[in-house]
């Protein structure tokens, strides 16, 4: 019984977060995941996001400076662009000179699972120049 419980409440997580393209934090997921599961906990969320983050299917950014983690449910390889004035975490797609680095040639490296980048600045909303 406990089994099918995580795994729905595993799928509502994934749901919220494969239809946000906003990176919501634990927090934002948990008010998303209690219209349809009106007893879940927090806690139960972080414990389900990390099983999804070790397993690789979720993705968690840790803002540079501070705040809470963003997490991403999106499957396809991409780097993020972080606005400094309004917070947004845009999806841009990682530049091609770097998707063909290839990395294991580096003497100590064996395999790599993901290149993230993570590039921040003003995003087109808020405009003017990076705060520093
Ligand atoms: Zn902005
Ligand atoms: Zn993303």
């Amino acid at each position: 019984m406990k089994k099918t419980r995580n795994t729905r409440q595993r799928g509502v997580i994934l749901d919220i977060l494969r239809e946000s393209h906003e990176h919501p934090t634990a927090e934002i997921i948990y008010r998303e995941a209690r219209r349809v599961l009106p007893n879940i906990s927090l806690g139960t969320i972080y414990r389900n996001l990390n099983f999804l983050r070790d397993q690789g299917t979720v993705r968690e950014i840790r803002p540079s400076e501070g705040g809470s983690s963003r997490f991403d449910g999106a499957d396809t390889p991409h780097a993020h662009f972080h606005c400094v004035h309004c917070n947004a975490l845009l999806d841009i797609r990682i530049p091609p000179p770097l998707e063909s680095v290839r990395f294991e040639e580096e003497e100590r490296i064996s395999a790599v699972s993901l290149v993230d980048l993570h590039v921040i600045g003003s995003c087109t909303g808020c405009g003017g120049a990076a705060a520093h």
